[in-house]
Parts: structure tokens; sequence; C-alpha cells
């Protein structure tokens, strides 16, 4: 990676971050999830960069991979007393990503120690790594802080590497040990993202959360084309057709039946209970990872 593609890293990264942060600060009961969704989008925007994805914002047991729909095609949710929000945010600039997430809980601290489990987890695992660890010993202090609290790792999510336009790629950083012997190397991009749960520690499909992506070999329709002009091979938002076709729900529906797009389902908590997130894209160096979701 060159200098001048680091410092587009380095941006997206602050950027992905602060704005995770102004969502937390707009997180409060009462609150809109459509309000904070694109509060953060356009925030991110303003600062010069793009989304990666859209603004995820799950609630409780739903892990990760929701956003909020239009009004035009779905039903807001309304922030409640005691909900546990991750606010996963991604930003690119010409297509280095940061990738970052954290928890908030909505007017109580009920949850105060699962989501220090998750941002512990996280810190742990950063401290640990240096050029040549293996991805399953990342996972085993994951998952060992986890159990300290009396908690579980959500055991199939897990943080990866990052490449230009695509958020997922290279190596899977396990969340537990996983027997996986692949090592850091000085220069890879990854993200780290510990999900902590007092559940079963597995998530499973859930409905359909207003994410999606381009699943089609071949671009063979305007409406298909006009998607992949506007976001690449990112996940877009349902939210965002609605500048760039009439009725665009209907539009969505039809290249979903037809398989040219993918709806990502909800992640769920297997046994319905409430999930914690913390995230951080990082790259490797000599001395250690050097984190550049920081805000700056
Ligand atoms: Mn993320
Ligand atoms: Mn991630």
């Amino acid at each position: 990676m060159c200098e001048r593609d680091k410092e587009f890293l380095e941006r997206a990264g602050a950027i992905a971050r602060k704005a995770a942060i102004y969502g937390k600060e707009l997180a409060r009961e009462g609150v809109a999830l459509l309000e904070i969704a694109e509060k953060i989008e356009e925030y991110i925007i303003g600062e010069g960069a793009l989304p990666a994805f859209p603004a995820n914002l799950s609630v409780n047991n739903i892990a990760a991979h929701y956003t909020p729909p239009s009004k035009a095609c779905g039903i807001d949710y309304v922030l409640r007393r005691g909900d546990v929000l991750k606010i996963d945010v991604g930003a690119h600039v010409n297509g280095y990503i940061g990738d970052t997430a954290l928890t908030v809980e909505i007017g109580t601290s009920r949850w105060r120690d699962l989501i220090r489990c998750a941002e512990e987890a996280l810190n742990a695992a950063i401290s640990a790594i240096k050029p040549g660890i293996s991805v399953r010993t990342i996972g085993k202090v994951v998952e060992t802080v986890a159990s300290s609290y009396g908690y579980k790792p959500v055991i199939n999510l897990s943080g990866h590497g990052l490449g230009k336009f695509i958020i997922h790629t290279g190596l899977t950083i396990p969340n537990f040990d996983n027997g996986d012997n692949s090592k850091l190397r000085v220069g890879d991009v990854i993200a780290i993202e510990p999900f902590v749960t007092d559940g079963r520690g597995y998530v499973e499909n859930g409905p359909c959360g207003n994410i999606y992506r381009i699943t089609a070999k071949r671009i063979n329709s305007p409406h298909l084309q006009k998607i992949a002009n506007n976001f690449r091979t990112l996940p877009f938002a349902e939210r965002w057709c609605s500048a760039l076709f009439n009725d665009h729900c209907a539009v969505l529906k039809n290249l979903e039946r037809k398989r040219a797009i993918y709806c990502y389902p909800t992640l769920v908590e297997k046994k319905g209970c409430v999930v914690a997130q913390a995230e951080h894209t990082m790259v490797i160096e000599e001395n250690g990872a050097r984190i550049l979701t920081s805000a700056k």
C-alpha cells in the first residue's frame, strides 16, 4: 500500500469513527432509527467520504445487518428505554474503507457490563496483535475476555480483512479459537469485531434488514446499471434507492425476485438474547496494530 492509499484509509477511518460517535449522541429514547441513520450518513458525506455500507442500527437481539427502511417501503423503529443499540458504520475514501462499531444502551445501565465486555475484548485483541500472530490466537483472546465476564462470544460472526471497495476479503478473524493458524502480516488491513451475548452465542438469519448487494454476474437491465453506477460492489440501503427510481420499493422487489440483487438477512441471536459489539479497523505494523478508526 502506498502512502497516498494509507492517507485515504486514515481519513475514511477517522470519519467512520466520528460518525459512529455522532450516532451515539443522537441515540435517545423516542428517537427514530431512520433519523439516526440518515444523520450518520449525511455526516460521512459532509466530511468528504461516502458510506461504505448503510449505517447498521441493530437493536437488542439483532446482532447485525439492520438498517431502517424508507417511509415508503417499511415501518420505522423508535428507540425505547432499555434498548441496546449497535451502531456499525463504514466510510470509504476512493474505495479505502474504515469499518467501526460501538454499542449504546438507551437510558438504562443494565447492560453496562455486556457493552464493556465487547469493548474490553476488542482492546485485548488489539493489544495482543503483532506480525505473525495467528487468527485463532486473537479469537482465543476475545473468548477469554467474554468468559471472564460470564458471557459468550458470538461464534458465527467474525472480523475480516478489508480491500479496495470490498468490505470482507482475505482473512477471517474469529471471536473464539477456531483452530485457524492463518497469520497476520505487516500491511494487512483488518477489522476486529467481538460480539458478545448472555445468550447462546450463535446467530441465525432473520428477516431482510433493508440492506442489499448486487449478485448478478452481468448487468443486464437499466435499473441494475443504475444501482451498479451508484454503489459499485458495496452494500446499499433500500432507502438510498428512493432517489434513483420512481416506486423504488417495487423495483428492488423485482430485482430481488430475478436474483439480480440479494437482501442481507438480519442476524439474530438464537435464543433471542441481547448482543453487544465493538469494532475497529486497523493496519498491522512491525510493532503491532495501528487503529485506523480512531476519532482524531
Ligand atoms: Mn462493521
Ligand atoms: Mn466489519
